[in-house]
């Protein structure tokens, strides 16, 4: 018997309602359905504009669905209250964009921390996996007690994934997250997904680069623009 999916998404619609043109809605998602179960990576497809940033943050419970169903674990995410979507996001929800937004003078290893004792491990566990991870996406141990503000963008985007992937969460969406790093890194970016793979974490990924989403994608989900008004 299949298992259940982590991530179950039916007939999600998303409208926008642009308030500065008259109150005017545009269709952003209409009908999109699939499943994304523990070791897999669908890899959302399409060119820019399908959706699939709104796709991620409807998941996410950015941005509340205009219809439809997605279901994290069996807990409905749309229309669900605040505190159930804040309690997805600390147990079971990881996110990562393309960028970090870091508190200022917040230093690296605690920023990558900070989920995990949010989570109430202790700051000894939780920093030693920071370190870890930091370890894993390279980098330098002399950086790690500094502030990301005055990081380079692919340093900040390796703390940005260092922190998303800290604590080990059933579900990961990842939104262009190794935009901008060169070769060496997004190795270690293409290794880091597949170790949670193989603990059994669901991915969904929007990847620019297309070796990276061949390298970890175990199904591709293709969106196109909704070309309608809502
Ligand atoms: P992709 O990630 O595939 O490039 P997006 O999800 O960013 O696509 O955008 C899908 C559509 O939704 C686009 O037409 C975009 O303009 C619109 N859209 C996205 N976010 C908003 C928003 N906050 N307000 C209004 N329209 C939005």
């Amino acid at each position: 018997m299949t298992p259940d999916p982590i991530l179950r998404v039916r007939d999600l619609a998303k409208d926008f309602t642009l308030h500065n043109r008259s109150g005017a809605r545009i269709a952003a998602l209409d009908s999109v359905s699939f499943d994304v179960r523990a070791g897999e990576c669908l890899v959302l497809a399409g060119p820019s504009g399908a959706g699939k940033s709104t796709l991620l943050r409807c998941v996410y419970g950015n941005y509340l669905a205009s219809r439809g169903s997605i279901r994290v674990d069996g807990t409905e995410i749309v229309g669900a209250d605040h505190r159930t979507v804040l309690a997805l996001r600390r147990t079971r929800i990881g996110y990562v964009s393309q960028f970090l937004r870091a508190v200022p003078r917040v230093p690296a290893r605690e920023v990558v921390a900070e989920p995990l004792l949010a989570r109430g491990e202790t700051r000894d566990a939780a920093f030693e996996r920071a370190d870890s991870l930091l370890d894993a996406l390279g980098i330098p141990s002399a950086l790690r007690g500094l502030p990301p503000a005055t990081f380079s963008g692919g340093e900040q985007q390796r703390v940005n994934l260092a922190r998303g992937f800290a604590a080990a969460f059933p579900l990961m969406l990842l939104d262009e997250p190794t935009s901008a790093l060169d070769a060496a890194n997004r190795r270690r970016v293409v290794a880091l997904i597949e170790d949670a793979k193989r603990r059994g974490c669901a991915v969904v990924g929007v990847f620019h680069d297309e070796d990276i989403a061949a390298a970890v994608g175990t199904r591709r989900h293709p969106l196109e623009p909704v070309r309608r008004a809502a």
